[in-house]
């Protein structure tokens, strides 16, 4: 039931943290992986390190804030394997400070990394997805989906906006047999969260106080929600919102 082999997997911003431990998680449970992301050295490292899993995987290189990079992917990936089937909607920035001290091209920069992308990218996939018979989209939210944080206006409006899209994508697409689902990470220790460490006082203690199970995550959390949403396993779930959180969403 939750068996990949065969199926094509992509994932955006594949190539670190969440992207890479949900990649590990697919490649462990048989997909083809393609890792697409900027940084050309991290996605080498990547592939080599799903193919020590034993897995096949491919780096393509992507900006998801360019729509001609967009439009590149699904050919490049369909050339290698003749098909795509899971799509993870992982890749995202924040710049943190209050909306008062936001500028205009900073908002437009998160909204178009962490919304916008996911709207491109899955259109681009749907008529491979369509053809196929069915497919798995996984777009990656935040408890910033559900909270708000002064720190964070755009990337808050963002990822709540990811969780909205995901609803009117998985209505649209469920008779074409395409699932689109949500994953609400909690707080996961990453390059982007270290960094919010670094300036965000307090935050530290504030995720090891407020979260029931009493640590950060680490990315290799998320690889079994990915492997549930990409497989036989879910075919009836969809436009899900799955916090995988440690609790931290449930306790005031
Ligand atoms: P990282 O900073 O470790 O990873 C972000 C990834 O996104 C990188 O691999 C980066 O690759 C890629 N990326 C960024 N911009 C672009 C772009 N324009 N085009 C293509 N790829 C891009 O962060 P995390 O692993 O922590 O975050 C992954 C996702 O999880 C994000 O959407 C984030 O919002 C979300 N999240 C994280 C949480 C956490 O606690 N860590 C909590 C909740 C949600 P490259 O630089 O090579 O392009």
């Amino acid at each position: 039931m939750f068996e990949l082999d065969g199926r094509v997997a992509v994932v955006t911003g594949g190539n670190g943290g969440i992207g890479l431990g949900m990649a590990r998680g697919l490649a462990r449970a048989g997909a083809r992986v393609v890792v697409a992301a900027r940084n050309e050295a991290k996605s080498k490292a990547a592939v080599a390190e799903l193919e020590r899993l034993g897995a096949e995987a491919l780096a393509v290189p992507l900006d998801v804030t360019d729509e001609a990079s967009i439009a590149a992917l699904v050919p490049a990936v369909t050339a290698r394997w003749g098909r795509l089937d899971i799509l993870v909607n992982n890749a995202g920035i924040n710049i943190r400070k209050p909306a008062h001290e936001l500028e205009p091209a900073e908002w437009r920069r998160v909204l178009d990394t962490n919304l916008t992308a996911a709207f491109l990218l899955a259109r681009a996939v749907y008529p491979v997805m369509k053809r196929q018979g069915g497919g798995k989209i996984i777009n990656i939210g935040s408890m910033l989906s559900i909270f708000g944080a002064a720190f964070a206006p755009a990337y808050g409006a963002s990822k709540g906006g990811l969780v909205q899209l995901t609803k009117s994508l998985a209505s649209a697409w469920a008779r074409d047999n395409i699932q689109v689902n949500a994953v609400l990470p909690g707080w996961i220790d990453t390059d982007l969260t270290r960094q919010a460490r670094r300036e965000v006082p307090g935050l530290d203690e504030l995720v090891l106080r407020r979260t029931p199970a009493g640590r950060w995550g680490v990315p290799d959390d998320l690889a079994g929600v990915a492997v549930f949403l990409a497989s036989r396993a879910s075919d009836f779930v969809t436009g899900a919102v799955i916090p995988v959180d440690g609790g931290f969403s449930i306790q005031l």
